[in-house]
């Protein structure tokens, strides 16, 4: 059994549900099973795969096939169990988890010793116009499905498109759209609408910068400082911030990307135990989009974070069931961010966050830290920190 400092094991079977099988749920999965091998571990996600979310856009240019891994693979691999379920994750049944140690899914009772909430942020999917896409609908269907199926009813020549956030999604997305339809050589007009003054408004300036250009060079309309309101019928409506002047434009289709649900987010302390009440709930961790620590490491709404809060509560779930208790603080500051532009240029930082590179140097990086994800879901672990 490998050796975690600071844990002298005291059973050798610990009962642990991850409620959320991504990029967090996975790495907490790992590294439990890397420290406790006869771990009992459940993972019950709604979903039947895991989604390499990190690659969503990039149906545009590979089979959605390949970003998904079905739970029953995973089953197999690692040889935990799957359930198949949506819970509800409020505080009171939280609370009740913590009294109770089990959880009811499905009219079937599950004991528990420990829980780890790592169900993520993505924004749930709505009522909406049917020529309205969000991320939810690239989880199911490849990005090239989508369009063809809203754009084999036009008449128009040339019609007009219309991508909701200049995010890091929304950047992502728009920039595998364009090189889609010069791939396909299908006219269009593309733009982008973003609340903000710059793209990437979260990152350096020099971000916003290469991005624009690239963006310029593509023909991708941009409207800053403008608000979304709605997309009725062919139109969508939008509103300039500060002035409050509304206008709306020509828009077959429009594709929302306007980030995460705010609410639902639960706080930790920096060991990663769900706080209610100021009370921490012992024996109930949390990871991943949907968690808040309470210390100095990275909060950020990252793939790269999620999996070192994984990995971190995972050890703390052990070292908590151990004799000496003594738990780890959460200290990961980000080592790095790259954004691809389209299948040939990418644009990101290194260790600094003024470090900017940008082209094939800034692909690699991505290449590079998407493999060891992809280590990882085979059970080898290589993060270092
Ligand atoms: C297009 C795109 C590109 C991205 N690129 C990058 C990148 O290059 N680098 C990077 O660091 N980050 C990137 N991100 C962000 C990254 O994907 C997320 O930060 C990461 O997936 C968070 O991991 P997570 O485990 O917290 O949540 P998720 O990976 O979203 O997993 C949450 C899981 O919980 C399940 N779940 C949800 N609700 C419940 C419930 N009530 N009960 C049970 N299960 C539930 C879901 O089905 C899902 O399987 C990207 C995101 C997108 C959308």
């Amino acid at each position: 059994m490998a050796f975690l400092p600071f844990y002298i094991p005291r059973q050798k079977q610990l009962k642990i549900v991850i409620i959320g099988g991504g990029y967090a749920g996975i790495a907490a999965l790992t590294t439990l099973l890397h420290y406790m091998p006869d771990a009992n571990i459940t993972i019950v996600d709604p979903r039947s795969h895991h989604i390499k979310i990190t690659h969503l856009h990039e149906t545009f240019r590979y089979p959605l096939q390949d970003f998904l891994i079905p739970f029953s693979v995973l089953e197999q691999r690692f040889g935990c169990h799957y359930i198949c379920a949506k819970l509800s994750i409020e505080e009171d049944n939280i609370q009740q988890w913590q009294k109770n140690k089990f959880i009811t899914i499905n009219k079937e009772t599950l004991e528990f010793d420990y829980v780890l909430i790592a169900s993520g942020a993505a924004a749930e999917q709505s009522d909406r116009a049917h020529n309205i896409l969000d991320l939810n609908d690239f989880f199911t269907t490849p990005g090239p499905d989508l369009l063809n199926s809203h754009l084999v009813t036009t008449n128009q020549a040339k019609p007009f498109i219309s991508v909701i956030g200049g995010g890091a999604t929304g950047i992502q997305f728009l920039f595998e759209i364009a090189h889609f339809f010069r791939r396909q050589k299908i006219e269009y007009n593309l733009r982008l609408i973003h609340a903000n003054d710059r793209v990437l408004q979260q990152f350096p300036t020099d971000f916003s910068i290469y991005t624009e250009a690239r963006m310029k060079e593509l023909s991708i309309d941009f409207y800053p400082d403008t608000y979304y309101r709605e997309q009725k019928n062919e139109k969508i409506f939008v509103e300039v911030k500060g002035t409050g002047r509304k206008f709306n434009l020509p828009s077959k289709l429009t594709l929302l990307f306007i980030g995460n649900r705010p609410d639902n987010y639960l706080s930790a302390n920096t060991f990663g135990q769900v706080i209610i009440d100021k009370q921490p709930m012992q024996n109930i961790f949390t990871a991943g989009d949907c968690s808040s620590y309470n210390s100095f490491g990275s909060n950020t709404i990252t793939a790269q974070s999620a999996v070192r809060k994984g990995k971190l509560a995972a050890r703390n779930i052990l070292r908590s069931s151990g004799v000496l208790k003594l738990l780890e603080p959460y200290l990961h500051r980000d080592l790095g961010y790259v954004i691809s532009l389209g299948p040939t240029d990418a644009v990101g930082w290194l260790a600094l966050e003024n470090n900017v590179v940008g082209g094939i140097p800034a692909l690699v990086i991505k290449e590079l830290v998407e493999c060891q994800y992809d280590l990882l879901l085979t059970g080898i672990d290589t993060y270092l920190i």
